[in-house]
């Protein structure tokens, strides 16, 4: 398993297919003005293919899909099936806005896709739709639905919490793991970019603890359960009797930069080194001009080597390059 400078695992490769969107969140894309990347600057299905396999070999053994909206790469369902084919990869994973699983799931899951976290904020008609900007609560719980009817487990809730929207709506999102076996997860805010989304990020702001005392208010107190990985970076409780999870990602208030074990691959073909960071490493360059796997591979682990450790946020530094639509998360 490739081992950074500070000693950490990195085996954990996270996958922009797309810059683009079929909705426009305020805390993530500006309704117009986005910057993309020209499409045939975007990688193949078959560079992502190259670069997955020269991933595992080097003992990457995680995979995840995001964007940008994912499902919108009209060859995802090829994407997918060429990367759990990949040996060694054992674990092939899917973030999304959910609105087009109803289409795709079963195509999906038979590609070898087996797990899929939605993003739904709200399960407020009004508010959902406020936020996660041309979303319907119906549109985004069909997905939701598609992807329990597919057999994606455990089906993971990712819900932002953005002050003067839906910081009062985290009770009925925490409650719906009273019955169902969902993790429900509630991220902190993150500043990327630079322009109106990193300005709504920065004002709106609440922290996880001001989350977690909301929901125990209403629903009782959260029983904190062990954690499944050392590089996990949600921290997971249980309502008393619940079905279900309670996840707090807290990249703000409790930074886990110390356990990070993720690489990330844009869509037009550089590896970000940190989230809140713009240090990147070309890779397309090589693939378009006949790199072998070893060189691939290389070029990987020279990233990995370069990864820094420990953001600046709360002195105001982040990404100016890139915004969350670029990174995927
Ligand atoms: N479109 C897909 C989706 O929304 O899940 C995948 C890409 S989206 C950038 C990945 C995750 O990033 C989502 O869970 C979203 O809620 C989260 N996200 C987007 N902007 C964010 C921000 N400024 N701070 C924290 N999380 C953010
Ligand atoms: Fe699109 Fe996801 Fe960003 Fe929302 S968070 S605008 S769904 S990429």
């Amino acid at each position: 398993m490739p081992l950074d400078r500070f000693q950490r695992e990195i085996d954990y490769l996270r996958i922009s297919l797309t810059d683009h969107c079929n909705l426009r969140c305020v805390y993530c894309m500006p309704l117009a003005g986005a910057a993309y990347a020209p499409l045939e600057g975007l990688l193949t299905s078959g560079e992502i293919e190259r670069v997955a396999r020269a991933a595992a070999r080097v003992g990457f053994r995680k995979i995840r899909l995001t964007g940008g909206e994912p499902t919108l790469r009209p060859d995802l369902v090829d994407i997918v099936r060429r990367i759990a084919s990949v040996p060694g990869i054992g674990d092939v994973a899917l973030t999304t806005n959910g609105i087009l699983l109803p289409k795709l799931a079963p195509a999906l899951a038979d590609a070898g896709l087996r797990r899929v976290n939605v993003h739904i904020d709200s399960l407020d008609r009004e508010r959902i739709s406020r936020m996660m900007r041309w979303a319907s609560l119906d549109d985004v719980w069909a997905g939701i639905e598609a992807a329990c009817a597919a057999g994606f487990t455990p089906l993971k809730l990712n819900c932002v919490v953005v002050g003067g929207y839906n910081e009062a709506d985290v009770v009925d999102m925490a409650r719906l793991t009273r019955e169902r076996s969902w993790h429900v997860r509630f991220i902190e805010l993150m500043p990327l970019g630079g322009g109106e989304c990193a300005r709504v990020a920065t004002q709106s702001f609440v922290s996880n603890r001001d989350t977690r005392r909301r929901i125990e208010e209403a629903l009782g107190p959260l029983e904190e359960m062990p954690p499944t990985s050392p590089s996990d970076e949600s921290r997971n409780f249980r309502l008393r009797g619940a079905a279900g999870v309670i996840g707090f990602i807290s990249p703000v208030s409790e930074p886990y930069c110390g356990s990070c074990n993720r690489m990330r691959l844009t869509a037009d073909g550089r590896f970000h080194l940190c989230l809140l960071r713009d240090d990147e490493l070309d890779v397309r360059a090589a693939l378009r001009d006949g790199a072998d796997d070893r060189r691939i591979a290389a070029i990987l682990l020279r990233a990995v080597g370069a990864k820094p450790t420990g953001h600046d946020l709360l002195h105001g530094v982040s990404t100016r390059e890139r915004s969350m639509h670029h990174l995927g998360g």
